[in-house]
């Protein structure tokens, strides 16, 4: 999928109010911090008519004269910052705001689209700004281990449950860490609302934060997706080339494996899907409601070995939390 001209055009006008917002903003601050701190507006003033004096100087070639300037210049600037900082402020309140500080809120870097316009286009393409909303409530700070009981053990790992949710979250939080310098695919499995779905929000946040695109689907939503664009191509057996961000986001989520239709078409694009981002070492994250030996069942051999291969399994278990929460709300 790629985008029409509206849809850049309606990406670009994004980048435009982006930039108009924040250039208001920067504005309101100026005029917030001039009428509490006088003696800013103070020192601006005096720093404008210094440095037309470091020009005339320049001029004249005066070196020992414009030294002095130049440093008296510098001690303002840093008096002016100590300013902000001892009143509260951070010492860039004033400087220019930018919602992403790689392209300016330009949408490119030398030419080339920047991550944050990539994952506009996915956002776009993929429908994915219901998932930003969620993301709000749900994220590593919002985890919550107390609806995790240390009383109920899973019979085959032998580990409470609430044991295993730590560690769930201890390997969650160490992937987005260190998602530039370790490559790393995550296997998410337990019965019915144990927090799989919640844990793949968690690292959707984080990495989407840190400047990484990130396609969230579920695991309908995805073959969905696949289908539709299958109609341009002839077989099965590839992925269809308008695909490309699904192939090659940083990160692909696939939540609830198993809740799809399954049947030969699935069964194949999940094997292609998953092995080509492994090959091109693209992280992918699956939540599903299948233990390992009906996933096996379910999906091809070759896919059960690359997921029992190079994932990381995380086993969750207990009470169902949906249920658990609806009972704390009546
Ligand atoms: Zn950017």
């Amino acid at each position: 999928m790629s985008l029409t001209n509206s849809q850049y055009d309606a990406i670009m006008r994004i980048y435009q109010q982006k930039q108009l917002n924040n250039r208001a903003k920067l504005v309101k601050r100026r005029e917030e911090i001039y009428q509490k701190l006088p003696a800013y507006a103070m020192m601006e003033e005096e720093i404008v008519s210094l440095s037309m004096e470091e020009a005339k100087k320049q001029l004249l070639e005066d070196e020992f004269s414009l030294a002095q300037t130049k440093a008296a210049i510098h001690s303002l600037i840093a008096s002016k910052q100590d300013l902000l900082t001892s009143n509260g402020y951070s010492k860039d309140y004033l400087e220019d705001i930018y919602d992403c500080k790689d392209c300016n809120d330009t949408g490119y870097i030398e030419g080339k689209k920047c991550h944050c316009f990539r994952q506009a286009e996915i956002n776009l393409l993929y429908t994915q700004s219901n998932v930003k909303n969620i993301l709000e409530s749900e994220n590593f700070n919002t985890f919550r281990f107390d609806f995790y009981n240390e009383s109920y053990i899973d019979p085959t790992t032998g580990h409470n449950s609430l044991v295993l949710a730590q560690n769930a979250f201890d390997i969650c939080l160490h992937f987005t860490q260190n998602f530039d310098s370790e490559f790393e695919n995550l296997l998410i499995y337990g019965s019915v609302g144990v927090g799989k779905t919640f844990l793949t929000h968690c690292v959707a946040k984080s990495l989407l934060e840190s400047g990484h695109s990130v396609i969230y689907f579920t695991a309908h939503q995805l073959f969905d997706t696949l289908a539709e664009q299958k109609f341009d191509t002839q077989s099965a057996d590839t992925i269809p080339e308008t695909s490309t961000h699904i192939l090659d986001c940083d990160l692909l989520i696939i939540d609830d494996l198993g809740t799809e239709l399954t049947n030969s078409f699935v069964s194949s694009q999940l094997f292609l899907c998953i092995n080509e981002r492994f090959l091109r070492k693209k992280s992918t994250m699956i939540s599903t409601n299948l233990s390992l030996s009906k996933i096996n069942e379910t999906y091809s051999e070759r896919t059960f070995s690359r997921l029992s291969g190079n994932y990381k399994l995380i086993k969750l278990t207990g009470e169902d939390i949906r249920r658990k929460k609806r009972r704390l709300k009546t």
